[in-house]
């Protein structure tokens, strides 16, 4: 039974780290070992810290999880030891609790109502809870394939293999249908494969769910450039239905001065490179080593490019806050993102070191005689309010000169990538530079349905499965005229 008062009689703790002077000297996961009955108990512990709330903000859509999962029937069941039924309640809304519970931030753990008020000692740890239940139940070797009982006889190809992808391949593998996966990349996964760093996701962890989605019938085949081999025409008369989940990969960039010097790349350039060395594809080309290195961007992306930076050996990492110029000069009022100091977004990766920089802005860089990035040049600004509420970026002088060997542009994602496969369905991208859709999922080209980052625009992964799950049921009834399967939200 649920303890009422669990959150006054146990403190939270999150997951125990590594130290970051270990752990930025391999790339295995941050999180630190411990003894199976120890970390059961501790996990039991977190999870009798939730009250079972009557109105359970945690799952609603709106501000919690996406995904709807029922966060507060699992930690009641992990309270009292029911690994394997809370791993059920688990499975039953999120495909992939294993890669939510490592890379989600946790949309549920600001909605938890314990962590309205300080006095009540923080959220309850619910992203530890589920990858706990997710791993323990991977580790008791009940994570089985559930293929489908019957075949409906009907193909479905899904192009993009990323979680959005996935998740919709899995769903629509269960409710028997031929599913292929088409893949650009040499290796499965998407941006959890080449975009996440290892620390932060295990490749056998996906491994492991890619090893299940084969075993269920999902077929997968990679280095497709889908829109030229196959050709959209060739892919949608070869399939009865088509999932694009092709993500919002297009890279913001900046033509600031000295843009185009040697050593200044996006950061998804940087991290693809970067994982692939860890896959064994040999020395990347684009090393942190010795470098000193900075970081122009301060969200997700960039705390990755922080985390590799360092276990590449960078001689120092600065992460700035991204303003390209003095928007006084514009006279324009901006939103700042990442927030502001007050509201920061912390991960592992600054705890392990490099300095972070706010209130500044870019003016451009600044190369040696043979072209390489040799410094940063960067204004200070400062946030002011209007009168109506906005805030406004104002210069405030006192310029800086950063030193600066690699620099990597982390601001951002323009939406999807434009190509064959888009102009020969007679598909547009919208003003978010996504893919609309109707209310079933489909786009203006018929039998062609649309999830995650290509429709939505770069997000979280929750979200991304969480449409991905959507759109396989639309998927579902468009081909057999009614559906089973859990439909958690709604197109944009
Ligand atoms: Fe438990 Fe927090 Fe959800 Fe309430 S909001 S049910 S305390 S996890």
């Amino acid at each position: 039974m649920v303890d009422p008062e669990g959150f006054i009689k146990v403190p939270q703790r999150d997951a125990p780290l590594r130290a970051p002077d270990e752990r930025i000297g391999d790339w295995h996961e941050v999180y630190a070992p411990q003894p199976a009955a120890e970390r059961a108990r501790d996990v039991a512990e977190q999870a009798s810290r939730c009250m079972d709330c009557g109105v359970p903000f945690c799952h609603s859509d709106s501000a919690g999880c996406p995904l709807g999962n029922l966060i507060p029937e699992w930690n009641d069941l992990v309270s009292r030891h029911q690994w394997s039924a809370a791993a059920d309640r688990l499975h039953s809304t999120n495909n992939f609790p294993e890669f939510t519970g490592r890379l989600c931030p946790a949309p549920c753990e600001s909605a938890c109502v314990l962590a309205i008020d300080e006095r009540s000692g923080g959220s309850v740890t619910i992203k530890r809870i589920e990858r706990e239940i997710a791993d323990a139940a991977w580790e008791a070797d009940a994570v089985p394939p559930r293929p489908a009982r019957v075949q409906t006889g009907r193909t479905v190809a899904v192009v993009g293999s990323g979680p959005a992808g996935l998740a919709a391949a899995q769903q629509l593998t269960r409710a028997g249908h031929q599913v292929t996966v088409f893949e650009r990349d040499d290796r499965l996964g998407g941006l959890m494969r080449y975009g996440i760093p290892e620390f932060k996701l295990d490749r056998a962890v996906l491994g492991r769910r890619l090893d299940q989605m084969h075993a269920e019938g999902t077929r997968f085949r990679t280095g497709c450039e889908v829109g030229v081999d196959p050709t959209a025409a060739q892919l949608r008369s070869g399939f009865d239905a088509v999932v694009l989940a092709v993500g919002a990969l297009r890279a913001r960039d900046d033509a600031v001065p000295g843009r185009d010097l040697v050593g200044v790349h996006l950061a998804m350039d940087y991290l693809v490179r970067s994982n692939r060395e860890c896959e064994g594809d040999g020395p990347t080309a684009v090393s942190a080593q010795g470098k000193h290195v900075v970081i122009i961007g301060g969200g997700d992306t960039g705390a990755d490019c922080l985390g590799t930076a360092h276990r590449q050996g960078a001689a120092s990492v600065t992460q700035l806050d991204y303003h390209r110029e003095p928007p006084a000069a514009r006279d324009e009022a901006l939103t700042p993102w990442p927030s502001w100091p007050l509201v920061l977004r912390i991960t592992p990766a600054h705890a392990e070191g490099g300095t972070r920089r706010f209130e500044v802005a870019v003016r451009g860089f600044v190369g040696d005689a043979v072209g390489r990035v040799r410094s940063v040049a960067v204004a200070r600004v400062a946030v002011t309010r209007t009168r109506s509420g906005r805030s406004r970026i104002v210069y405030v002088g006192g310029d800086l000169e950063l030193p600066c060997g690699l620099a990597l542009l982390a601001i951002g994602f323009e939406g999807v990538e434009r190509g064959p496969l888009l102009d020969d369905c007679g598909l547009r991208l919208n003003s978010r530079g996504a893919l609309s859709c109707g209310p079933d999922w489909q786009t203006g080209a018929s039998g062609v349905f649309v999830c995650g980052d290509a429709h939505r625009g770069a997000s979280l992964v929750v979200w991304a499965i969480a449409e991905g799950r959507s759109a396989a049921r639309a998927v579902d009834v468009y081909l057999t005229g009614h559906s089973d399967l859990p439909a958690p939200v709604h197109p944009m």
